[in-house]
């Protein structure tokens, strides 16, 4: 995208965090940075004002603070796809697997309407579990996933790779 290298160079990368041999991409500075902010909220308005969604599902925490204001720019919902046992209603849930144990994410059966076009938004694409998890996670809810959108790609993982084979289509601002 247009401002991916400027956007990549406000993410701070944290060595061995939390774990050592880790490197977490940590967008704080980026948030702080008015600027940079406002350009990355533009990258995804200006990909996804043409498409006629009709809701943001965003994930749990990281993609509530980009789906938010894009959710609010386009003028469509904004739907929670939270961790485990963090909604109050009816829910539906799909599980999958990390490196170490499984992890849940979870939807309201109300969300939205059978057939809806769904953008889904996250921070960060890794071994692309958490957005796959989303995307089969609104396909099985009658949503229709229009593209999957990260701000960061983390390749070298292969997850943006496993979840376009999965049939949905990546968006990144920065590989
Ligand atoms: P995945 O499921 O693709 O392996 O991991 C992606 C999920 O974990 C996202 O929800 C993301 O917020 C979080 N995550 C994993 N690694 C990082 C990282 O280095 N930086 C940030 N900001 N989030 C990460």
């Amino acid at each position: 995208s247009i401002y991916g290298d400027y956007i990549k160079s406000v993410i701070r990368t944290v060595p061995d965090w939390p774990q050592a041999g880790v490197n977490f991409r940590d967008i704080t500075p980026l948030l702080q940075n008015s600027a940079a902010f406002r350009k990355l909220v533009d990258s995804f308005v200006h990909r996804y004002q043409e498409m006629d969604l009709d809701a943001i599902a965003a994930i749990d925490a990281r993609g509530f603070i980009i789906g938010a204001p894009l959710a609010y720019e386009l003028g469509c919902s904004f739907v929670p796809v939270r961790k485990k046992g963090k909604l109050p209603f009816r829910t539906i849930s799909e599980t999958y697997t990390l490196e170490y144990g499984e992890a849940e994410v979870e939807l309201h059966s109300d969300a939205f309407k059978q057939g809806d076009r769904i953008l889904i938004v996250d921070d960060l694409i890794a071994t692309g579990g958490t957005m796959l998890a989303a995307a089969k996670l609104i396909t099985r809810s009658g949503g229709r996933v229009i593209e999957t959108a990260t701000i960061v790609d983390l390749p070298d993982l292969g997850g943006s790779q496993r979840i376009r084979e999965a049939g949905y289509g990546v968006f990144a601002v920065c590989a």
